[in-house]
């Protein structure tokens, strides 16, 4: 095995978290190794696509609104940097029946940090919005924060920064084991060996399987999303039309305006089908098509035509759908970013700047304490 140098910190996943790490270090100077196992931009993982939402009146928690917005200014940030369009605001609109209880974390989310939020009855939705459909019964939350980053655009930005920055990125390089002492730590692939100060763990779907050794209750799903062309293009693009969530009694889906190329998106976030990265089922079934088919229709007339793409990514669950950020108990120079349970890449600017606090400073000033994997003690050995 060839010994390969000495690193600050090295980063072991290259995704939508470790290539805002990797940034983020680079930035303040560190001598940082990036690692990933596969290809720049490859599509096996969790960040790959043409669009994911940002919210800013979180319905998930309001702990999470500081890091959103600390996500927001880097998102911008980076957008001045590179001169690449990155972040579009159109507005977001959750749909669901009007039940007591509606909207009430997103309320809360925006009453604690002096948010706009609008709800709205089905006819000022339909009023506003020609594009939707909007059964009796059912209401609307509105955040006029609400957007979609382009994923790919974002984690090619970090990439690209951080290696003129001075990072050493290597893909196509899986990480087999690590080991921690007093003195550091080791990094092992199939052809080389590396020593550093820290180590960050941001491996998606396969943390589970780089840090075995903490039984963190994490759970893949493969999901998928549809791309339709609209039938009625006039009513859906994203200048007047919003990124969109609508609860039913077929379930919880979400998307994006139609975008030029590539048509409408749809996506289902309640459910999907637990896997491994190597078991995940990389194709879409013809009754996959038609159920998203059948949820637009009802929801959104005109907006399916033909199918542009049908994609498969992996979420990675935990028991609360909260992320998991915390240190390996066992090695204080050893921290992790997992389980981000289909909502972080809007984040991922943002846990990149906290890893790399955590990763060199031990500590940081983001308020993340909620995120720590001690919550599940009774679950994990
Ligand atoms: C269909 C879909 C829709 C989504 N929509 C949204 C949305 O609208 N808004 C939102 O905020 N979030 C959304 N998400 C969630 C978001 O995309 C993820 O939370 C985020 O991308 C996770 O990034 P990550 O860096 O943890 O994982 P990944 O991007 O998968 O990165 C992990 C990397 O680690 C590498 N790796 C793993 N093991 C090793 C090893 N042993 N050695 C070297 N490298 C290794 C992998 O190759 C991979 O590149 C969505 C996710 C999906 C799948």
């Amino acid at each position: 095995m060839r010994s390969a140098g000495r690193y600050e910190v090295i980063v072991v996943g290259l995704g939508g978290m470790g290539s805002a790490t990797a940034y983020h270090l680079a930035r303040r100077g560190r001598r940082v190794l990036g690692l990933d196992a596969f290809a720049r931009g490859h599509h096996n993982g969790s960040s790959h696509g043409r669009s994911r939402g940002i919210r800013e009146a979180y319905g998930e928690s309001p702990a999470y609104v500081p890091l959103v917005q600390h996500a927001y200014a880097l998102w911008r940030e980076l957008e001045a940097e590179t001169g690449q369009h990155l972040l579009t605001i159109t507005g977001g609109i959750s749909i669901g029946p009007a039940e007591p209880g509606f909207g009430a974390t997103q309320k809360e989310s925006a009453a604690r940090y002096g948010l706009t939020v609008e709800e709205l009855t089905a006819d000022e939705i339909m009023a506003r919005w020609p594009g939707f459909r909007v059964p009796e019964g059912y209401q609307g939350m509105y955040d006029p924060h609400t957007g979609f980053l382009l994923p790919e655009p974002c984690v090619a930005a970090h990439l690209d920064l951080a290696a003129k920055q001075g990072a050493a990125l290597h893909h196509g390089e899986a990480v087999r084991r690590w080991s921690a002492d007093g003195a550091g730590v080791r990094v092992e692939t199939e052809t080389a060996a590396y020593t550093a100060d820290a180590l960050v763990i941001t491996a998606g779907p396969w943390a589970g399987e780089i840090l075995a050794d903490l039984h963190l209750p994490l759970e893949p799903w493969r999901m998928y999303n549809v791309y339709f062309a609209p039938t009625r293009p006039e009513r859906f693009g994203p200048e007047r039309f919003p990124v969109y969530g609508i609860r039913g009694p077929e379930g919880s889906y979400y998307g994006v305006p139609m975008l030029p190329g590539d048509g409408l998106k749809i996506g289902r976030h309640d459910r999907g089908e637990p896997c491994t990265p190597e078991t995940a089922r990389r194709t879409i079934a013809p009754e996959e098509i038609a159920l998203t088919r059948a949820v637009l229709d009802a929801y959104m007339p005109g907006a399916t035509g033909e199918v542009l793409a049908a994609t498969t990514c992996l979420y990675t669950m935990t028991p609360d759908s909260h992320f998991i950020i915390d240190r390996h108990p066992a090695h204080a120079r050893v921290v992790y970013a997992a389980g981000f349970s289909g909502h972080g890449f809007k984040f991922s600017a943002a846990i990149g700047d906290v890893m790399a606090d955590l990763a060199t400073d031990g500590t940081t000033r983001h308020p993340i304490g909620f995120l720590a994997a001690s919550r599940f003690a009774a679950t994990t050995t």
